[in-house]
């Protein structure tokens, strides 16, 4: 708090001389008690919104409203990106998508309804007075998520706070209670009435925490993946072609992780740079075609289905629904449609076309493929996995030598030697 006390206390200051109490609360304060603050500051107030945009011209640098159906009014001091939105009570009916906005009157009940406990503490301002009814202090010394009341209740008012329980799991590397674990498995089927867009932005945050397999992991085992990506949870299922189980769930897990390794690595000593979801979500993804592919070989209604081409398709579907952009749709499709292809390569087996070919089809996803193919190239066997990733350096490499060529090539001139001298009369 030393960092923010500053300006925490000069916007405190304003609001109480006209009569209104103002306090930090959630993210800010979570993130400050384990020493990862970062830029942005959420304040709550009894003040409307009106008063609010009132008390923050003058003061800050710039002013927004973007958020007033909501009640939140957000500005910039500084480096600070501010957002104080006015006291809520606002619940879901159990089929309604829209949350509708109540004001509340005072901060335990706009603390009540938040999240988790770790979610619903506050500091009031001046003064800075730890508020903190619901033992949040306790949880997240304890590195676990509760929610300030039943969790049946709180999942039943929004049950968007279901993913936002596996998301902050995989963010902050925090167990999730027993009784919520349970709530969710329970109630799973209540995130059918949330928006496809807020169970995306909390499926894009989960992908790109540290810890996505945790988050993954609850998704699955509670049920919930199975309504908001049930292509993931299949991959359970599925056998290898002596029926034997194969872990396909469990290598996706592990090309995720060594997709985030790889992405480390690149970003170089300047620390990690911002996760790229895409290449997160290709590496989750790559073989959700593999159980659909195998029903087909088996019951005999195709002939030969490359599991990357039934792959992309169910990837484009699933994206859709969820209402990823169009680019966003493409850049994963591809990646899942192209990271088989350099399995036929072998060593040195393709001509400089086909390289060539490689490099065009991937397009702008080429940095990502490299990542995806490279973290794919685990398996059980060492001697494989070592072989296969022998074999991408050598297409690399080839890559490289032909990106150098095209460039030689271009810098030649049009004409030849003879035809200079002969222009040159020499
Ligand atoms: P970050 O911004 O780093 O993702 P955050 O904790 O600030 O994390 P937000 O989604 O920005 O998360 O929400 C801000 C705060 O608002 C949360 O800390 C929580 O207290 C509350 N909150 C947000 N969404 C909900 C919700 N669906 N139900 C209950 N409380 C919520
Ligand atoms: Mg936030």
């Amino acid at each position: 708090l030393a960092r923010i006390g500053v300006v925490v206390d000069e916007l405190g200051e304003r609001f109480e001389a006209a009569g209104h109490s103002l306090h930090l609360v959630g993210g800010p304060v979570r993130d400050a008690m384990l020493g990862r603050l970062q830029d942005d500051l959420d304040f709550t107030t009894s003040a409307h919104p009106d008063a609010v945009e009132r008390l923050l011209k003058g003061w800050a640098d710039a002013v927004w409203d973007i958020g007033r159906a909501f009640g939140t009014i957000g500005c910039r001091k500084g480096d600070w990106t501010i957002e104080i939105t006015t006291f809520r009570s606002e619940a879901y009916s159990a089929d309604s998508r829209k949350p509708e906005v109540a004001y509340g009157t005072d901060l335990a009940g706009d603390l009540g309804r938040r999240d988790f406990t770790v979610n619903a503490m506050a500091v009031s301002v001046p003064g800075r007075v730890f508020e903190d009814p619901f033992g949040g202090i306790g949880d997240l010394a304890h590195r676990v998520l509760r929610t300030p009341g039943r969790p049946e209740d709180s999942f039943s008012d929004d049950p968007l706070r279901m993913m936002r329980a596996a998301r902050f799991a995989a963010q902050l590397g925090f167990d999730v209670a027993p009784e919520v674990v349970a709530a969710m498995t329970a109630m799973a089927e209540r995130i059918d009435v949330i928006s496809a867009e807020r169970v995306r932005d909390e499926l894009v945050k989960l992908v790109c925490a540290p810890y996505p397999r945790r988050g993954l992991a609850l998704l699955v085992d509670t049920g919930l993946a199975a309504r908001v990506l049930p292509e993931l949870p299949a991959l359970q299922l599925e056998r290898d072609e002596h029926h034997r189980h194969k872990d396909v769930y469990e290598h996706s897990l592990t090309v995720l992780e060594q997709a985030m390794d790889l992405e480390e690595r690149l970003a170089g000593p300047d620390g990690p740079g911002t996760p790229d979801f895409i290449v997160r979500f290709a590496a989750l993804v790559h073989d959700i075609g593999k159980p659909r592919t195998r029903r087909f070989l088996e019951d005999g209604s195709v002939t030969f289905h490359h599991h990357d081409v039934v792959g992309a398709k169910m990837v484009r579907k699933r994206m859709k629904a969820l209402r990823f952009s169009g680019e966003q749709i493409e850049a994963v499709s591809k990646l899942v449609e192209l990271h088989l292809r350099f399995h036929g390569y072998g060593d040195g087996g393709w001509t400089d076309s086909a390289v060539r070919r490689y490099v065009r089809d991937a397009g702008d996803e080429l940095q990502r493929l490299h990542i995806l193919t490279r973290a794919d190239c685990t398996t059980r066997n060492r001697r494989k996995a070592e072989r296969l990733r022998r074999t991408y350096d050598d297409l690399e490499r080839r890559i490289a030598e032909l990106a150098e060529q095209e460039e030689l090539d271009s810098m030649r001139p049009d004409l030849d030697g003879n035809q200079i001298m002969e222009v040159l009369g020499i």
